[in-house]
């Protein structure tokens, strides 16, 4: 019995699942790791460790499962994006933490781009926004502040890489070195169009070529896994970033299939098709992984609070006790009586991008209680992915038909059938919700013949419940537009 093995590396935690030929998940296990805080605003990570949870993950799933390794043909890796490695090519130790996506430490060098002559250059080179998030501002710290560095890059004795990069360099021994078009576009140094590294970029965040892993289509071989391992040798054949690898574990192949994952933020994320996709609403665009050589690309948008608001009615109001609670609290009042809560607490992603926001509750009257603001706290993780969808839409001309949704707070049925609502459109929660995994093994087991193409995997997509949009239009517009007077008062 053939198994395809995922490697599902996050911001917490590296997981390994294992599927069968009809693309079930038989067994999963998860490593947590630490997260450093070293200065404020500064995110880091212990690469090594980040190795050693995912390999004690992928170990752990076979034990469990009493799998042989002989047994799996195929490995897929996806991780969390734009979090960025260099280490020596000798010893394979990295020469400084890894710095996470989350971190803010080129703020400063990024804002100096952002008001540069070549702003508009990179921001219609490379799809995205000019900001610390994305890698190549995080790489040029790094040569920036480790002794002859940039000599070393140079003479290409040090090597960088995303998690993904990172993890199949020490899969195969050193002897592979490559990334995937999906987290490539997100380091601000690929041409979105070409898919290729692009000299200006490169000239821009001074980062020599010698130091880039080569970019390949997200389901392929590109080497094996050295049989030591695991205990024996695994073709590595799928790699996605973990947005995009979402994106194909809820099988939106084709154009205008869209997906939202609800964790701590949202990310929304539509298939674009072939078509390289210009955002007038300050989406990012971005590659979709690609089953060939053809470039896939997908336009994305971010809330930055959306499950965390309800960790803040928990932790900071008190509330609620749990994050489940919510829902029955909220479907507990008819409505919020008017009342609002923007949780703009880190400032406001697409389409606003407005970092200088602050959250605020609006409309309070006598009657406001704990229920209409935890409903309405709910109701602002749908009205933000709302107008995601709406930008979404606007941007491509073209109707977005149903949402397919995940992430933890995806379990939230007052939250989905608002989400419903407020969009006029279908909400489609899958059987198994493990996205982002299963968008890996997918894309592995394309590659090694396990599954015949999109098709086929499409086929095994099973709807857990279906949400139907039952509020009227005229109402769904007056909310919306309410919504977006609080938001402009929290501006
Ligand atoms: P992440 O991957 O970002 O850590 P998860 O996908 O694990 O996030 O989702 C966790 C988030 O979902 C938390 O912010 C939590 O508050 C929220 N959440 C979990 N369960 C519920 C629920 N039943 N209703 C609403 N939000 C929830």
């Amino acid at each position: 019995m053939p198994f395809v093995l995922s490697l599902d590396e996050g911001t917490t935690s590296a997981r390994a699942a294992l599927y069968n030929e009809k693309g079930e998940r038989v067994g999963m296990h998860s490593v947590p790791f630490e997260c450093l805080y070293p200065h404020p605003g500064w995110v880091e990570q212990d690469a090594t460790a980040i190795w050693r949870a995912q390999m004690d993950a992928a170990s752990a799933v076979l034990l469990q499962q009493q799998i042989s390794p002989s047994d799996i043909v195929a490995c897929g890796i996806t991780n969390q994006r734009e979090t960025t490695v260099v280490w020596d090519r000798k010893t394979g130790q990295p020469i400084a933490p890894a710095i996470v996506w989350q971190c803010r430490r080129t703020a400063d060098f990024c804002g100096e781009l952002a008001r540069s002559s070549s702003a508009g250059m990179i921001q219609d080179k490379t799809g995205l926004v000019i900001d610390a998030y994305f890698s190549g501002s995080k790489i040029r710290w790094i040569l920036d502040h480790v002794p002859d560095a940039h000599q070393k890059a140079r003479d290409g004795e040090i090597l960088f890489g995303n998690i993904d990069t990172w993890l199949i360099w020490k899969l195969t021994g050193g002897a592979v070195h490559v990334t995937d078009y999906s987290n490539a576009s997100r380091t601000m140094l690929m041409d979105l169009a070409t898919g290729e590294w692009d000299d200006e970029l490169l000239r821009i965040f001074g980062i020599p070529r010698a130091i880039l892993p080569a970019i390949v289509p997200s389901s392929g071989r590109v080497g094996m896994i050295t049989a030591d391992l695991l205990g024996a040798e695994i073709p590595i054949s799928g790699i996605a970033g973990d947005q995009q690898a979402a994106l194909a574990g809820q099988a939106c192949f084709r154009p205008g299939l869209s997906k939202n994952t609800y964790g701590t933020g949202c990310f929304a994320l539509t298939h674009a098709g072939a078509r390289q996709p210009r955002s007038a609403n300050r989406l990012l665009g971005t590659r979709a992984a690609s089953l060939d050589a053809t470039p896939q690309f997908a336009v994305e948008g971010s809330v930055f609070i959306a499950g965390a608001v309800v960790q803040w009615l928990r932790d900071s109001l008190g509330l609620i006790s749990t994050a489940a609670e919510s829902e029955a609290i909220a479907a507990s009042v008819p409505d919020t009586g008017g009342v609002h809560v923007v949780p703009a607490f880190v400032g406001l992603g697409a389409p606003y991008w407005d970092s200088g926001a602050r959250g605020l509750i609006s409309g309070l009257t006598r009657s406001s209680g704990k229920a209409e603001i935890v409903r309405a706290a709910l109701e602002s993780i749908a009205f933000q992915s709302g107008e995601l969808i709406e930008a979404m839409e606007a941007d491509s001309g073209e109707t977005i038909t149903e949402l397919r949704v995940d992430g933890g707070a995806a379990v939230n049925n007052f939250l989905m059938q608002f989400q419903a609502d407020i969009l006029g459109k279908p909400v489609v929660r899958p059987a198994d919700v493990e996205t982002t995994a299963l968008g890996a093994a997918y894309l592995a087991g394309i590659a090694e013949n396990v599954w015949s193409g999109a098709a086929e995997v499409e086929s095994f997509w099973r709807v857990e419940r279906r949400f139907e949009p039952r509020m009227p239009a005229s109402v769904r517009r007056a909310r919306m537009d309410a919504w977006k007077a609080a938001v402009s008062r929290a501006r």
